[in-house]
């Protein structure tokens, strides 16, 4: 699984709506991509506080666009930039 795949079923492994398959490939992934553990932990304790905050405060459509973005985000990093020569 490559860190797009994983950012594409972020919403779903989260909630437990993934096949168990995939599930472990996620797992696998999550164990040697320190990044994708970031984004996982931070999406999640998101996830949780506006748990918290009462239901219904992230709507479905609001929520999925958190989703596309954060996946936008993830693919279209950019490298660091190089020290220029000239
Ligand atoms: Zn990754």
């Amino acid at each position: 699984m490559q860190c797009e795949d994983l950012v594409a079923y972020l919403s779903d492994y989260i909630d437990r709506d993934l096949d168990e398959e995939l599930v472990q490939a996620a797992r696998e992934h999550l164990a040697t991509c320190p990044n994708c553990h970031i984004v996982l932990d931070s999406t999640e304790r998101m996830l949780h506080f506006a748990r918290q905050s009462g239901p219904q405060s992230i709507p479905v459509g609001r929520r999925q666009k958190l989703f596309d973005e954060l996946q936008a985000a993830f693919l279209t990093r950019q490298p660091p930039p190089a020290n220029p020569t000239d």
